[in-house]
């Protein structure tokens, strides 16, 4: 996280997409699209400079943006938000979860994660002085019966929460697995919250990239204590504009607003507008961008497997993981750092994700589909010559 000098170092993205750009690796690592948006979305956003809404906004966000997340979460889910009191927009989710981190983690509390985890939770618990307590996700690879995927075991999670228990943190759809919370797990959470009157951080950034099955949100099992997050960079393909959003109740949006308001103030004021209008568009938008997507991963995923790979079919977002043990890999670290040399394409680690100490999860990559047919297939065309 921090150099014992205090420095910060790159994240394994930065020095992935880096090591693309020195190599002219395909860059399968950090997840970004490299096709556009829905063009009204843009569009709005262009208008908006035009218009001349070029200076700080409300901290809050601007009001047509509020009102539209509230909506949103009105439409796709049945979940009633007052827009004046129960939502603040950030610069992307991220800037969401450290205000949340630094604001209500205090020195010595605990911080529930399912490892893999996305890695700024870990340099956000860490900043804010949380101790982070890890239930492990375990591979499990393709029985006769079933495909490899991700597993809990409830008793892993249960045994992880104590009266020290200050938040657990969900992520569904899950990065960098691809899996979804059962409502089983939903519901043990949000059972196990209340038993220790800890707050539920809900990452829900990949809500909208499912691939035939609904997005169950965490606001429904326990809405007194959950904050979730969204991101318009991930919603409408536009991952450069960091616009995104927190919503829950009022007291915990306001005690986060408070650390909010000294990281980055507000945030860029045209941006809002823009993705308040992609939100309002109709849901053949919403469906078509889910859809697309699932065609990319289905491109990846077969020429992985037809590599050798052992692929676990994400059931959503961006990402899928494959095990690399097949093609002779023993460290999944050392072969994504070998792999643009190899074959010139860039996957990152599951290893970047976890706490020392998986060794079980060692040998697996993850790959990122959220990228336009050319790409794909030339990644694949480069993954062949691994054969
Ligand atoms: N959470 C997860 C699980 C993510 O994968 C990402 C980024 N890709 C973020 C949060 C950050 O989202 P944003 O780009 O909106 O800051
Ligand atoms: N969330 C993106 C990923 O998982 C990357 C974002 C970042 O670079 N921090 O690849």
């Amino acid at each position: 996280l921090l150099d014992a000098d205090g420095r910060g170092r790159p994240t394994i993205f930065a020095e992935m997409s880096a090591l693309s750009l020195a190599t002219g690796a395909v860059n399968l690592g950090q997840g970004f699209p490299d096709y556009a948006g829905p063009q009204e979305v843009l569009d709005a956003a262009v208008a908006a400079i035009r218009a001349g809404r070029n200076q700080y906004p409300p901290g809050r966000g601007v009001p047509e943006l509020l009102d539209a997340i509230a909506e949103h979460h009105d439409r796709f889910y049945g979940i009633a938000l007052d827009p004046k009191t129960d939502v603040l927009v950030t610069a992307g989710a991220t800037e969401g979860l450290a205000a949340i981190f630094l604001a209500l983690v205090r020195p010595g509390d605990e911080v529930v994660c399912f490892e893999p985890y996305y890695d700024a939770y870990g340099a956000d618990i860490a900043r804010a002085g949380g101790v982070q307590v890890n239930v492990p996700l375990r591979w499990r690879p393709a029985t006769l019966t079933d495909a490899a995927t991700f597993v809990l075991d409830p008793a892993d999670l249960r045994a992880a929460c104590s009266e020290r228990t200050r938040m657990i943190v969900v992520n569904t759809p899950h990065n960098p697995t691809g899996t979804i919370s059962r409502d089983s797990t939903l519901e043990l959470i949000a059972e196990l919250a209340r038993a220790h009157n800890a707050i539920v951080v809900s990452d829900e950034v990949y809500e909208h990239l499912m691939f035939g099955v609904p997005h169950h949100p965490m606001a429904w099992f326990a809405p007194e204590r959950t904050l979730t997050l969204g991101s318009g960079g991930k919603t409408f393909s536009v991952t450069g504009w960091k616009c995104g959003w927190i919503t829950g109740p009022a007291e915990l949006i306001d005690a986060v607003i408070g650390m909010k308001q000294w990281l980055t103030y507000v945030n860029g004021a045209p941006f809002q507008p823009a993705i308040a209008t992609g939100l309002r568009l109709p849901d053949a938008v919403y469906t078509r961008g889910a859809d697309e997507l699932r065609d990319r991963r289905d491109l990846l995923c077969s020429a992985l497997s037809e590599v050798g790979f052992e692929v676990a079919l994400p059931d959503a977002g961006y990402f899928v993981i494959a095990d690399a043990a097949p093609l002779g890999a023993v460290d999944g670290d050392a072969f994504c750092r070998g792999l643009p040399e190899r074959c010139g394409v860039v996957a990152i680690p599951v290893t970047a994700f976890c706490a020392p100490g998986r060794d079980d999860l060692a040998t697996l990559v993850r790959f990122a589909y959220c990228k336009s047919d050319d790409t794909l297939a030339e990644a694949a065309r480069r993954l062949r010559t691994l054969t």
